[in-house]
């Protein structure tokens, strides 16, 4: 059984080891993945994330004369730098917190130093957002020693800024802002226009497992982008500021007007955010078989209409949705590789881990790696 606990001791130990006492405090930050609603964000929509129980750890105490100084132990490697002169470097871990840092001091922020180490447990580039976990956890860390209030979605939108600004990866709100909020047993509504959430209970008796399928995007960069320009170029087509504010009735009234691609990306956007408001109703119903049947059309629908699936995650998702027990499955993230979820009765998940690993390694000589993960709470301090 995966104990994700021995790493916050694992944290402490090091910390103690180096500075020869017991840390301030511990902060722990949360992977994510997504149940339903994907590049919806960008399309000012609504996503359904959960945090997982992997984890960016960071075990601390302050520091008064300006400087930060932390050690990553995956990394084996000391990172510092002067919080009155923040500059680029390299890439690499530390330009997450000194952008999650400098986000924090553009927006006006006092930030104190502090020192520790830092380990984490979500996988790195697999699609569990183990860099906004990375972020979140920086700001939780900072916000503790500066003596600030902890506010979610301000927070998030801070590690959105490093992560577009400083690190140069463009992404949306979702992955920091559930990193931020989670919450216990529920995925989290996320409404990108508003930043308003609402926590909604995952059915009971019920099991979330995330599938790696060992496959990475490759070219992402652009198709991201293309994607976003179709989007765009839909949404002034129907003289709308995003997507988010077309129904599928006006959409369907006129779709036949757009070209054929760019009225495949509009229907995905404008299905997916009806999917994801009709998921949190069959959740809120306890209705597992409607949620998985959502799940199963979100699928289809990145497979055929947005096209960012890949071979390798449609054998995952089929092969998850022949399992006895299984409600539904999709890929999950920005696409092209990476990660499937699906929704499983929790009494048949041991042998849904074991038959679809199987399966899924006889059909594509791939190993792939399965999470079966809890929801678990946002970005907290565990210990002090
Ligand atoms: P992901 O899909 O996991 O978010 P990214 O490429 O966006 O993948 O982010 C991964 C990067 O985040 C790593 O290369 C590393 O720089 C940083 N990172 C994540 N977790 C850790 C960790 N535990 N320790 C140090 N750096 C980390
Ligand atoms: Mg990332």
């Amino acid at each position: 059984m995966y104990l994700p606990a021995s790493i916050q001791v694992h944290a402490a130990d090091a910390f103690e080891e180096r500075y020869g006492e017991r840390p301030f405090l511990i902060i722990r930050a949360p992977g994510r993945v997504n149940l339903i609603g994907e590049h919806t964000d960008y399309n000012d929509g609504f996503v359904l994330p959960m945090a997982i129980d992997r984890a960016v750890y960071m075990a601390i105490r302050p520091r008064t004369d300006g400087c930060v100084e932390l050690y990553s132990l995956d990394y084996q490697e000391l990172g510092r730098f002067e919080l009155a002169n923040i500059k680029h470097h390299d890439s690499g871990w530390l330009e997450y917190i000194k952008g999650t840092v400098w986000a924090m001091q553009t927006a006006g922020m006092r930030v104190c130093g502090l020192e520790g180490v830092l380990v984490g447990d979500v996988p790195l580039g697999a699609g569990l957002s183990s860099s906004a976990a990375l972020e979140m956890a920086t700001a939780r860390a900072f916000t503790a020693v500066s003596n600030q209030p902890w506010n979610p979605a301000e927070m998030a939108k801070i590690g959105q800024k490093a992560e577009n600004k400083w690190v140069g990866v463009n992404t949306g709100i979702m992955d920091q802002m559930i990193s931020a909020a989670g919450k216990v047993d529920h995925a989290l509504l996320i409404d990108c226009r508003s930043l308003e959430t609402e926590a909604v209970p995952l059915p009971p008796g019920t099991t979330v497992v995330i599938m790696d399928t060992s496959t990475r995007r490759g070219l992402v960069d652009s198709a991201y982008n293309e994607r976003r320009e179709q989007c765009e170029a839909a949404a002034a087509f129907f003289n709308v500021s995003a997507l988010r504010d077309l129904d599928e009735a006006t959409f369907n009234a006129h779709a036949q007007e757009l070209d054929d691609l760019t009225r495949r990306r509009a229907k995905h956007v404008v299905t997916e955010n009806a999917r994801v408001l009709k998921a949190c109703a069959a959740m809120r119903a306890g209705d597992a078989v409607a949620f998985g049947q959502l799940m199963n059309a979100s699928h289809a629908s990145m497979q055929n209409d947005f096209e960012i699936s890949n071979a390798a995650l449609n054998t995952m998702a089929a092969l998850a949705r022949q399992q006895p027990g299984c409600y539904g499955a999709r890929m999950t993230g920005g696409g092209f590789g990476g990660c499937a979820v699906a929704l499983v009765d929790t009494d048949s998940v041991d042998d849904f881990v074991t038959a679809v690993t199987s399966a899924y390694t006889a059909a594509t000589q791939l190993t792939p790696q399965i999470y079966v993960s809890p929801a678990q709470d946002g970005a907290a301090i565990v210990a002090e």
